[in-house]
């Protein structure tokens, strides 16, 4: 990827990150649940709920693109993850497309910094370390493709998630 586009983590709350697009970890309703979704809505304000109403839903391993409303973030990308049943039934491909129909959505739309949560590893229980390699490496893959993007950050919600994030983007 060219040198100028930078990937890294960090310790934070998305919903305070003063990126382009935040990306949320969506349910496939799109209406809004816990987690990451849920932190998203409450600061977004009930207008994202509105907008999000007329997207129509959103298919595992797809993503949408809303407005940010409240969010220092000017546009939220849903995306839906696999819930984890063991890794047989293509969790690894759909999370890896999460991270692809993002970037691309975010491409699209003019964004050029990108934050992650980290997908389906709360309540959908992918295994952390897992799903931080197919993100990392997702993201690393398509960014070349995306000149125009030029940072993503994988935003961790906890200190141990960090330190993971970390390995994965040193090892590599
Ligand atoms: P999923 O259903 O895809 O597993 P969750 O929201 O349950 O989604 O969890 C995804 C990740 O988002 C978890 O690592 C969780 O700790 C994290 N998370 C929760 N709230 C926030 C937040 N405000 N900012 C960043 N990450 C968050």
């Amino acid at each position: 990827m060219p040198s100028a586009q930078v990937l890294r983590a960090l310790h934070g709350d998305i919903t305070r990150l003063a990126v382009d697009a935040i990306v949320n970890a969506a349910n496939t309703s799109l209406l809004g649940g816990g987690g990451v979704d849920g932190a998203i809505h409450r600061a977004a304000g009930p207008e994202l709920l509105v907008e999000c109403r007329t997207l129509g839903g959103c298919n595992t391993g797809e993503a949408r693109l809303s407005r940010g409303y409240r969010l220092p973030a000017r546009y939220v990308i849903h995306t839906v993850g696999p819930v984890w049943h063991g890794g047989l039934r293509g969790e690894p491909e759909l999370l890896a497309s999460c991270y692809r129909r993002s970037l691309k959505l975010a491409a699209g739309n003019g964004v050029s910094t990108l934050a992650f949560p980290s997908i389906s590893t709360g309540m959908y229980a992918y295994p952390i370390e897992l799903a931080a390699d197919i993100a990392v490496a997702t993201v690393r893959a398509c960014l070349p493709e995306y000149p125009a993007i030029r940072e993503v950050l994988f935003c961790c919600f906890s200190s141990d998630d960090l330190q993971v994030y970390e390995r994965v983007l040193n090892s590599k």
